[in-house]
C-alpha cells in the first residue's frame, strides 16, 4: 500500500524511488539505491564490513576514498591494502583469508588507468569456489558512467558512482548511487541507507532524474570532444604526455575497448615545463607556470569537480592530492606538471582555440 512504502522520507520517497529505478535500469540491474553524495554511498558500502575484515583498494583511487580507507577504516580495525590494480596478479597475491571487499576504479582518477574488471571478477569468483568467503567486488564507475560501462555485467558485485559528476552533469547537485543484482547485498544496503541516513533530498533526486533526459546526448558529446582534445594535445610540443584511454598509446586502451562502449570525457596531461622554462621566465616554480596556464584558459574553470557540461581544469598536486604524501605521489606519477581536464560539451573549435592560446604562456 502507498502509505506503507512511503511512510517516512528517509526510508523511501517517490522521487528517490524513481531515480533508484532509473539507476538500476541504466545498468540493466535489479536494485538501485541513491544517497546524499558519492561519499554517503561509500559510507553505506563500507558498513557491510566488520572489524578485522581486510579490504583491497586500487592505489590510485579517488582522494576521498583513499582518506576513508586509510583513516576511518583503520579506526574501526578494518585493514586495507592499496594495490596497483592494473596488475591482476598483484590483486590475487594480496587476497587474504579475511579479505571481504575489493574496491577498484576504472578509469581511475586522475591518471585514467584501466583495470581489467572481468579478469579480476573471475579471479575473485575462483577464490570463492575454492572455499574463500564471499568477496564483494565494488567498481567505482564515476568516470565511465553507466552509459559507457556496465560493471555488473563484467562480474562486479556493486557498481558505484558519484551522481554529482556526469549523471547529474550540471555541477549543481551532490548525490551518489549504487546498483547491484545481489538480493542480500541490496537488502543490507537498503537497511544501511535508511539507518545511516545519508539519503538525498527529493528535489535533488528530481534534478538528477530530469538530467537523465540528456544523459546519452551529453556523454556522447563529452566523449567526442575529449577524444579530439586528447589527439590535439598529443601533437602539441608544449605537452609531454597525454593520458586518455581512447588513445591507442594508452596502456589500457585494448582492455578499455573491450569493457567500455566508449571512453569518457576526462583527459589528463603532463605539461612540458622544464627547470629552464622556469629559469627563463617570470615564474618562480613549475607550479606557478601551471597555475598561470590554468588562469589563462577562458573556457575551463579551475575546480575540483568533473563531468559538468562546462569544461573544468584541476591541478591534482595542488588540489585533490595536496594531502597525499610525496612518496605515494611519486609512485603514482603525480607531479606538479600534471593537469586534469574535464571536457565539457562546448563547441570543440572553441575549446581547442582556448587551449592553444593558454599553452603560449609555457
Ligand atoms: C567525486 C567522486 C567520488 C565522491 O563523490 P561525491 O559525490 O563528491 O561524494 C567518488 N569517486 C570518484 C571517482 C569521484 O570522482
Amino acid at each position: 500500500m502507498y502509505f506503507q512504502e512511503f511512510l517516512y522520507s528517509r526510508f523511501a520517497n517517490p522521487n528517490r524511488t524513481e531515480l533508484e529505478n532509473a539507476l538500476a535500469d541504466l545498468e540493466r540491474a535489479t536494485y538501485g539505491l541513491a544517497f546524499a553524495s558519492g561519499m554517503a554511498a561509500t559510507t553505506a558500502i563500507f558498513h557491510l564490513l566488520k572489524a578485522n575484515d581486510h579490504v583491497i583498494c586500487g592505489h590510485d583511487c579517488y582522494g576521498g576514498t583513499h582518506t576513508f580507507f586509510e583513516d576511518i577504516a583503520a579506526n574501526m580495525s578494518i585493514h586495507v591494502s592499496f594495490i596497483d590494480a592494473t596488475n591482476a596478479s598483484a590483486i590475487a597475491a594480496a587476497i587474504r583469508p579475511k579479505t571481504a571487499m575489493i574496491w577498484l576504479e576504472s578509469p581511475s582518477n586522475p591518471l585514467l588507468n584501466i583495470v581489467d574488471i572481468q579478469r579480476i571478477a573471475r579471479l575473485v569468483r575462483n577464490f570463492e569456489t575454492h572455499g574463500h568467503r564471499d568477496i564483494t567486488l565494488v567498481i567505482d564507475n564515476t568516470f565511465a558512467t553507466s552509459y559507457f560501462q556496465k560493471p555488473l555485467e563484467l562480474g562486479a558485485s556493486i557498481s558505484y558512482q558519484s551522481l554529482s559528476k556526469y549523471i547529474n552533469g550540471h555541477g549543481d547537485v551532490m548525490a551518489g548511487g549504487l546498483v547491484t543484482n545481489d538480493a542480500y547485498l541490496a537488502s543490507r544496503l537498503k537497511h544501511l541507507q535508511k539507518t545511516l541516513g545519508g539519503t538525498p533530498s527529493p528535489f535533488d533526486c528530481y534534478l538528477v532524474k530530469r538530467g537523465l533526459e540528456t544523459f546519452g546526448l551529453r556523454m556522447r558529446a563529452h566523449y567526442t570532444n575529449a577524444l579530439a582534445i586528447a589527439r590535439f594535445l598529443e601533437q602539441h610540443p608544449k605537452i609531454r604526455k597525454v593520458l586518455h584511454p581512447g588513445l591507442d598509446t594508452h596502456p589500457g586502451h585494448v582492455i578499455a575497448r573491450r569493457q567500455c562502449y566508449a571512453f569518457s570525457g576526462v583527459v589528463s596531461c603532463y605539461l612540458n615545463i622544464s627547470d629552464s622554462t622556469v629559469e627563463n621566465s617570470d615564474y618562480e616554480t613549475v607550479s606557478d607556470v601551471v597555475v598561470k596556464f590554468s588562469q589563462t584558459l577562458k573556457l575551463f574553470k579551475l575546480a575540483v569537480s568533473l563531468g559538468n557540461t562546462r569544461s573544468l581544469i584541476e591541478i591534482p598536486s595542488l588540489m585533490t592530492h595536496k594531502d597525499v604524501d610525496a612518496k605515494h605521489l611519486q609512485t603514482l606519477g603525480i607531479d606538479h606538471t600534471l593537469v586534469r581536464l574535464s571536457i565539457g560539451i562546448e563547441p570543440i573549435t572553441d575549446l581547442i582555440a582556448d587551449l592553444k592560446q593558454a599553452l603560449t604562456v609555457l
